[in-house]
């Protein structure tokens, strides 16, 4: 099984990401947790570039095309063999943020973005999308508190509030286009009342 966390700045995914592997294994699942973009030793060295925000002279669309090859790496050296091993994979992020990062709140054309996200994926689809969702102004005041003092923010989460806006609306018409396989979460509420909805979804959908 494959479950993505996606949602904004600030929404709490690893936090919750590592509270989840650890309900799964309590209850017997063979389970991993890894990120996006990285989770294999070429991605993360992409991750670094792409963060660092080194590639903005390329423009969006090779920007895109550089996530992609990041998601290619991870998928094919850490997600594939574990899937095959019958090990649970759970991504913080995958290809919606690339949909929502990328396509709705950065306005990449969404043919070019649907194209790359088919050769990326091949056949790769979540089993369960958890959409950790928040208010923008909320998620960007919590992204800024988590910064150790003299750290600096990666230059997405340096974007106005107009982007974060459209990024949690793109994410938000995603989990209405394709409802069995995503699950809004109210990531407003305490880290356990959030946990406890997240375990509620895959529960009910992976474990029933
Ligand atoms: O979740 P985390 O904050 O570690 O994500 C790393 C950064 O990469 C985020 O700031 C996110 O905005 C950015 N990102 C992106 N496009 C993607 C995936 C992540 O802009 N497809």
């Amino acid at each position: 099984r494959l479950i993505t966390l996606e949602g904004g700045e600030g929404a709490g995914k690893s936090t919750q990401i590592s509270l989840l592997l650890r309900r799964l294994r309590e209850a017997g699942v063979d389970a991993i947790a890894t990120r996006e973009p990285g989770g294999s030793e070429g991605a993360e060295i992409l991750r670094k570039v792409l963060l660092s925000g080194v590639v903005k002279p390329l423009g969006p669309t090779a920007e895109a095309i550089l996530f992609a090859a990041a998601r290619i790496d991870h998928i094919d050296n850490t997600i594939e063999p574990a899937l095959a091993a019958g090990t649970w994979v759970l991504s913080d992020r995958f290809s919606d943020s690339t949909r929502a990062y990328q396509g709705g709140a950065g306005g990449l054309d969404s043919r070019l973005l649907s194209a790359l996200e088919r050769v990326t994926l091949g056949g790769l689809c979540p089993d369960l999308t958890l959409i950790l969702d928040l208010p923008a102004e909320e998620g960007l005041l919590r992204a800024s508190r988590r910064l150790a003092p003299g750290e600096t923010q990666d230059r997405f989460e340096d974007e106005s509030l107009q982007f974060h806006e459209r990024l949690r609306a793109a994410f938000l018409a995603i989990a209405a286009q394709e409802p069995n396989r995503c699950a809004v979460i109210d990531a407003s509420a305490s880290v356990t009342d959030v946990a406890e909805a997240i375990w509620s979804a895959v529960s009910s959908r992976l474990l029933g």
